[in-house]
């Protein structure tokens, strides 16, 4: 059996890990990706987040992505019936990138992997990981399978798990936890959007509130189509007869918003269903491998922040590993945990407040604080490591007490 070897394993080639293949390359360390899929593939997480332009700059990938023509995002706006919250990312508290874009994740995918593959690092795709021995140096020894059930070993000095919803060392070593957050579905589909130019601008996420706790999501493409898509709880989609087809061209006719949008489009592909996808793991390390992106933790996809904490986590774990491997001392739980931790219980508290109706006070308040609209437009962009924002900074009181504010007529000094 043929065994290779390498610095760094990374498995998974999605966002986080092509950003960890592109940061361990760029060190001058060995770095070699495995990739269950055949790429291009299809995986939702369209809208993106300003602050992961950083890290598509420092990986290289900008170059490239610039040349497909993605749309341009410059916002996220919030309807409900008559009312309208409009985030403008150049209007921010925080330093930092004022755009990002909308894409169809197969083509940036494949992008961000084509860029690293012309560097020289090695993708095998359809390379399945089926099992890890760690060894006492932090070494280890990864079991690979492919299309043909043929088995192959790779022999590491670390493993970087970039490995999303296939959460591949939580689930061979149990460190799997239930998330905090209810579970949730969602039915969506990409489809034709004739209409678009009548309605908003295509350069910004839609978020339209549907009923209590459920909520759509309208991605324009820059290819004239549209990622349309419904969440919520289970109980919800339940009430709706129908096939997953059916229930979407129901829930299309039963808002008038998107009856006038998208009542004639058409699917580009049948809709399709996700659900309970809220996961954590018990630990973010441990000797010999690091998780990154997805693996740690996702939350809910209201926000769009899934390849944001993907690719910010997969670049703060990488030079971590590098300086590690260079002989370095790190402390991951402070270094590397602790930070990232951060950031998502950050947004963890949005992802509550979004749901128990807290973000609609605020978010269609009357009366609106230019200064608080910035600095909740900069966590919307996706800078919740910015401590000088008191929404970042004290996420957890912030909110609550600005809705308090609100109900009580404003009453209450900032
Ligand atoms: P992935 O993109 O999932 O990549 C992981 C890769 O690992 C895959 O290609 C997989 O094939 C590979 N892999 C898995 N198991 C193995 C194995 N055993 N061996 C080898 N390879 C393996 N995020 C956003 O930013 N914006 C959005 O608008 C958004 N909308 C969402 C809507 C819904 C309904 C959901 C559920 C999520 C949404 N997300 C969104 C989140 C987004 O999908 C993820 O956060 C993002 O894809 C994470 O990237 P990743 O690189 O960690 O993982």
């Amino acid at each position: 059996m043929e065994v290779k070897e390498t610095d760094v394993l990374v498995i998974g080639a999605g966002p986080a890990g092509s950003v960890a293949a592109s940061i361990i390359q760029k060190s001058g360390l060995r770095v070699h990706v495995v990739e269950k899929e055949k790429f291009p593939r299809f995986v939702i997480g369209e809208s993106l987040l300003p602050r992961c332009m950083e890290v598509l700059e420092e990986g290289g990938f900008l170059e490239e992505l610039k040349k497909k023509k993605f749309q341009e995002k410059f916002g996220a706006k919030f309807l409900k019936n008559e009312m309208i919250a409009d985030y403008n990312f150049s209007d921010q508290f925080s330093e930092g990138w004022n755009w990002t874009w909308q894409v169809p994740r197969a083509e940036f995918d494949q992008t961000l992997v084509d860029v690293i593959k012309q560097r020289g690092v090695p993708v095998d795709f359809q390379t399945t990981v089926t099992a890890i021995e760690f060894f006492d140096d932090e070494s280890s020894l990864t079991t690979v399978q492919d299309v043909h059930g043929v088995e192959g070993k790779i022999k590491a000095r670390f493993i970087i798990d970039a490995s999303g919803y296939g959460r591949v060392i939580p689930r061979l070593f149990k460190l799997d936890k239930p998330s905090v957050l209810d579970p949730r579905k969602a039915i969506f589909a990409h489809v034709t959007d004739a209409k678009r130019d009548q309605f908003d601008e295509p350069n910004r996420i839609i978020i339209v509130t549907y009923a209590p706790g459920t909520w759509v999501w309208i991605i324009p493409f820059s290819n004239g189509n549209t990622s349309l898509g419904f969440v919520g709880d289970f109980e919800f989609f339940n009430q709706i007869e129908g096939d997953d087809s059916a229930k979407f061209r129901k829930l299309i006719l039963g808002n008038e918003y998107l009856k006038n949008r998208f009542e004639y489009a058409e699917c580009i592909f049948e809709p399709r269903k996700l659900e309970s996808w809220s996961a954590t793991t018990d630990k973010f390390y441990g000797n010999g491998f690091v998780l990154t992106g997805n693996v740690t933790e996702f939350l809910d996809p209201i926000f769009s922040s899934g390849v944001m904490f993907a690719t910010v986590s997969s670049q703060l774990a990488s030079h971590l590993v590098v300086k590690k491997l260079k002989g370095e001392k790190v402390d991951w739980q402070i270094e590397y945990t602790t930070t990232i931790q951060q950031g998502v219980a950050t947004f963890r508290s949005y992802v509550t407040a979004w749901y128990e109706g807290t973000l609609d006070t605020i978010f269609f308040a009357k009366k609106r604080i230019p200064l608080v609209q910035k600095q909740i437009c900069s966590v919307l962009a996706g800078y919740v490591w910015d401590q000088n924002n008191p929404y970042v900074k004290n996420h957890t009181t912030e909110i609550k007490r600005l809705a308090r504010m609100i109900e009580n007529g404003m009453k209450i000094s900032l």
